[in-house]
């Protein structure tokens, strides 16, 4: 056969798979047997390896070929995926739509009301009507490049499937990934017999199936995606949202059904209760409603905060309620020291999944619900919180419940747990306690902190799992030899890293001061308490006195800081620092009358050169003092881009306000 025949051969076979595709998984009409298709399939899968040289990355034989990856490279959105703002009541929706008509000086708006996945959210961009690529939503700026594991969902057109003939230069739709109640069961039930660890809900499996690095691990894992709305658009015009969905429909896109254009605000709220009952009828999970204005213009008039568009709300259900029994209740240590009682439940089904642990926040509320081991309760589950005990049945009692006895020792490094007078909270106060070590070396080496450069989390991650550092002070023994071999390590990274953490060892002593991890001393505090004391050794020594009587040293802080010297652990760790040649006490030269001297300088906004916690440092080295509320004695407002009340207040009040380039001029 002619090279020209066997392309049209192999393109009219494409042509047919993508419209069986589109009938089967898109709208859930199939035309042909399973067989058929599989025929179909294979005849193109020949025809390919026989002629390799026409493939193409939009052939549907090509949604598994991807090689497991290392990681996942990040792509920038054209236009950011914002978030949406939640509200929990018809109340805040109506108060949305006032707004809504405020800014748009309108007396009625159509609004178009969809369901709230309970997904993932996603970017497909397409040129053309060929997919070039599929991101995650990531910080909204950025996300991570999941191309290949988003060509295993099948309902995911590479090529514009539909009946429509338009297509735009470059478009991007985004939409809502997800995983349906049954794949979600029996993913669990297959994790468990593996003796895996569960996912907690369809969500998480979703976003963990996203993430894995081999493509077709991910076609096994059954996920679906429903389109929702265009992101960016290029060469064609839409005037309304409804238009929108029609268009991605007759593109091929998978478009929820339910949606619906409300005229006026009570029928989108009559629309949004509808689903709240009805929702257990769904395959798949929904969280709430999302109403969207439908008027494309009158979008691009409210715009956007930095956050969220202004021209759309979730409307979040309430959380769903089941019963069931308290067999046990453990304690946890958090990574920040907190010690958390935890109930361990007799497994019950809530919100789709099931759910066998739900914590009890602290042992004040152990009281308060007075609950017992044995007891029947009450457990909700609202968004991505951990279930929590609401109440106890205590109708329920049979007598044989039992009280449970707050431990005296951390469950994992075996200190002696420490409750502050103050607090509700009961604490590992301990910063080499194994739990919590991650969290408090991340801090430590933090910008704010030490500014360890490339000591980040992957980097501290293994240091810990490998046993190399067992403290922050471990940091300062480690060796280029002992650092090479971490994964993404070479050997110019690692003398790097080695070289900046000698270099931390000059820092001021306020940067070490809050790099210690005192719990309430925050950077603000430990330029104080520098200030003061002029070293860790005459901070260590300070009575609880001396400590209140500093001007913003508080009862809470100063117990905090107190205890902290007062620990065993903590000591051999400071000593262990101050043996490895750290800085422990404040440089001789000290700039005392700087231009800001005695000043108390506000600061709001954005900045363009500095973030707030540098442009603060700047006022203090400068002798002055940051300060964060506007008062008659602020001597002046720094203002940068879009400044809040604080500006409206100093304005009021008559303070001085200046811009950020006249402030840079001033420190310098
Ligand atoms: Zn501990």
């Amino acid at each position: 056969m002619a090279t020209r025949d066997i392309r049209k051969q192999i393109g009219d076979l494409r042509d047919k798979i993508r419209r069986h595709d589109h009938l089967y998984y898109v709208l859930n009409k199939p035309a042909i047997s399973d067989h058929e298709y599989d025929g179909l399939y294979k005849e193109l899968k020949d025809l390919e390896s026989e002629h390799p040289e026409l493939i193409t990355p939009d052939s549907p034989t090509q949604r598994v070929g991807g090689e497991p990856v290392k990681g996942f490279s990040v792509v920038r959105h054209i236009a950011p995926m914002l978030s949406m703002d939640n509200t929990y009541s018809s109340e805040e929706i109506r108060e949305f739509d006032k707004r809504v008509k405020k800014n748009l000086k309108a007396d009625s708006v159509g609004y178009v009301v969809e369901l709230k996945f309970d997904g993932v959210s996603i970017s497909l961009l397409y040129e053309n009507g060929i997919w070039v690529r599929g991101a995650t939503r990531g910080d909204g700026v950025e996300g991570d490049d999941v191309s290949n594991n988003l060509k295993t969902i099948r309902s995911i057109p590479l090529k514009f499937a539909g009946e429509t003939k338009k297509v735009p230069r470059s478009l991007e739709v985004r939409g809502e990934v997800y995983m349906n109640t049954r794949s979600f069961e029996k993913i669990n039930r297959e994790k468990e017999r593996n003796g895996e660890e569960p996912f907690a809900n369809p969500r998480n499996a979703a976003a963990g199936s996203l993430k894995l690095l081999d493509p077709k691990m991910v076609a096994g894992r059954h996920l679906e995606i429903y389109i929702y709305g265009i992101g960016h658009c290029e060469g064609m015009e839409f005037k309304e949202h409804v238009e929108v969905l029609e268009y991605l429909k007759s593109a091929g896109f998978r478009v929820n059904p339910h949606f619906k254009l409300c005229r006026g605000i009570e029928e989108v709220i009559e629309y949004c209760d509808s689903w709240e009952s009805r929702r257990d009828k769904l395959d798949f999970e929904i969280d709430g409603m999302v109403v969207k204005v439908n008027d494309l213009a009158a979008r691009e008039r409210l715009g956007a905060t930095s956050k969220s568009p202004r021209w759309a709300i979730a409307y979040k259900f309430p959380a769903e309620r089941a019963m069931t029994e308290v067999e046990d209740i453990i304690v946890q240590v958090g990574r920040t020291g907190a010690i958390t009682p935890v109930a361990l439940l007799k497994p019950v089904h809530l919100s789709g999944s099931t759910v066998s642990r739900a914590t009890l926040h602290n042992f004040d509320e152990i009281a308060r619900l007075d609950v017992k081991i044995g007891d029947k309760v009450y457990v909700e589950k609202s968004g991505e919180i951990i279930p929590k005990v609401l109440s106890v049945a205590k109708d329920k009692r049979t007598g044989k419940e039992r009280y449970f006895r707050i431990p005296a020792k951390c469950p994992a490094c075996g200190s002696k747990l420490i409750q502050i007078p103050e607090e509700v909270a009961i604490r590992c106060e301990n910063v080499g306690c194994p739990a919590q070590i991650k969290e408090t070396v991340l801090h430590f080496a933090s910008r704010d902190a030490m500014d360890i450069e490339g000591m980040g989390t992957a980097i501290v991650d293994q240091l810990v799992d490998k046993g190399l550092i067992k403290d922050y002070a471990d940091i300062y023994y480690l060796e280029v030899e002992s650092v090479r071999n971490l994964e993404r390590m070479a050997e110019k990274s690692a003398a790097n890293l080695i070289a900046g953490i000698t270099k931390s060892r000059e820092n001021e002593l306020h940067r070490l001061i809050y790099a210690l991890g005192i719990r309430h001393v925050g950077e603000h505090s430990a330029w104080l308490l520098a200030d003061n004391f002029n070293s860790v050794q005459r901070l260590a020594d300070a009575g609880l006195e001396e400590l209140v009587s500093i001007h913003e040293i508080g009862q809470v802080m100063a117990e905090s800081i107190y205890n902290f010297f007062r620990s065993k652990e903590n000591l051999k760790i400071l000593k262990k620092l101050k043996d490895a040649g750290v800085r422990m006490a404040q440089a001789k030269t000290k700039e005392t009358h700087g231009k800001l001297s005695g000043k108390s300088v506000v600061i709001t906004g954005t900045l363009k050169s500095f973030s707030r916690s540098q442009a603060e440092d700047l006022v203090r080295k400068a002798g002055g003092n940051p300060s964060s509320s506007v008062s008659k004695n602020t001597a002046f407002l720094v203002c940068g881009e879009e400044a809040g009340s604080k500006l409206d207040k100093a304005k009021a009040l008559g303070v001085k306000v200046i811009g950020e380039e006249e402030f840079k001029k001033m420190v310098r």
